[in-house]
């Protein structure tokens, strides 16, 4: 079967071989500690999933929703964007639910970006900027993030043929896999560089509630300037442990939101109006929901940082996010030392590279596994140095 171009474009998965290994471990039996997965082990609050068990009976929400998503549920997000981050949404232009922030990513592409259109997007990161970048005919062009410009890209030293020809730019803080927090400032810049370019920033956020000893991250939106250049993306599935439930949503710039629904509009029918009921709660009763999750994160990162520390390891412990993004061993690559790692404690990560090839040199731990097991990859992480 020939595969359409945009496929056939896609680079393939680099580690295979690693999976296939991490499989084979998984099949002989062995006591794999997993912490390559992006996914909240937590489970749903539960005042959460009560409210789902009410919603689910109602008939009419078994009905086809709103394009847009209900007008309740916009309502409540701009209700927590105002508490959240004082910022002002009209729920009925500037807030679209989408059925998990990915989606929306993705088709934003189509929206926007013609084919031979560039795209800005930061490496390493989330696949989906390139890779849908790719889909809707456009060329990603990449951004690095430097460890020594805290993970941060260099607006500076994107060429200045690239920035006036470039239609949108991705972000994404607090930012997987590498941990940073972006300061204010730098969205302040961007807005005055996308506005410079006529650029459209798109901001993926869905980790701004992941955050650690009280220091919460800002939203794009605070700039001033930013609801006429951009939007932002968040999601319920990190602040809620919710990622099965698929529900996220876009918020600013008007007119992009209305081309992201039109695009939608001809792609799905919207998210079940029971999750949506269920998100209104959520997002109404935020402050009480979240402090649960964040204190288990912080407990959990500062055990196995505590922990790896005992063994002469530097970590630098994250301010958002449940990710560790650390270098890897001298003479080390990401893949030998991932291999390394699997192989010699069952312990799994992921490669950075995984996120690009600018993520050479590192992995990515992900906290979502239990305390006591997080100290167990410490220690058999410790005896193989
Ligand atoms: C988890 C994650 C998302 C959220 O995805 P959903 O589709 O809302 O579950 C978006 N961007 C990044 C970078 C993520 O890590």
């Amino acid at each position: 079967m020939i595969t359409a171009k945009r496929l056939q474009q896609l680079a393939p998965y680099p580690f295979a071989e690693l999976n296939r290994k991490k499989q084979e471990l998984k099949a002989k039996g062995k006591n794999l500690i997993d912490l390559s997965i992006g996914d909240p082990d937590l489970g749903t609050p539960e005042p959460i999933v009560t409210c789902m068990q009410e919603a689910v009976t109602k008939t009419q929400n078994h009905r086809y929703p709103p394009y847009a998503g209900t007008t309740k549920l916009r309502e409540a997000i701009a209700r927590w964007y105002l508490r959240r981050f004082g910022v002002k949404l009209d729920p009925h232009s500037e807030i679209l639910i989408l059925i998990g922030s990915k989606e929306g990513i993705a088709n934003i592409h189509y929206a926007f970006v013609d084919p031979g259109d560039i795209v800005l997007v930061p490496t390493p990161a989330y696949p989906v900027y390139s890779n849908a970048t790719k889909f809707a005919g456009g060329l990603p062009y990449l951004m690095p993030l430097h460890k020594t410009n805290q993970f941060i890209p260099d607006l500076t030293i994107i060429p200045d043929n690239i920035a006036q020809k470039a239609k949108m730019m991705h972000l994404n803080y607090p930012n997987n896999p590498t941990a940073a927090v972006a300061p204010q400032t730098f969205f302040d810049e961007v807005v005055q560089y996308a506005k410079r370019h006529t650029l459209l920033v798109c901001h993926d956020a869905p980790y701004t509630e992941i955050y650690y000893d009280g220091h919460k991250p800002h939203s794009f939106l605070q700039s001033p300037g930013a609801k006429e250049v951009g939007v932002e993306f968040h999601s319920l599935s990190k602040t809620f442990s919710m990622t099965g439930w698929r529900l996220g949503f876009a918020v600013g710039n008007a007119d992009i939101i209305k081309g992201l629904a039109q695009i939608k509009m001809h792609i799905d029918s919207g998210q079940f109006m029971a999750v949506q009921e269920a998100g209104i709660f959520a997002l109404d009763n935020e402050e009480t929901l979240t402090p649960e999750i964040r204190n288990t994160y912080q407990e959990r990162r500062d055990v196995f940082v505590e922990e790896m520390k005992k063994f002469g390891f530097k970590i630098t412990p994250p301010k958002a996010t449940f990710y560790l993004w650390t270098e890897v061993p001298p003479g080390q690559t990401s893949a030998t030392y991932a291999t390394h790692l699997l192989e010699e404690t069952h312990v799994v990560v992921t490669p950075g590279t995984a996120f690009g090839e600018a993520g050479e040199g590192f992995i990515r731990i992900a906290l979502t596994a239990p305390k006591e097991k997080l100290i167990e990859a410490a220690e058999r992480i410790q005896k193989i140095q």
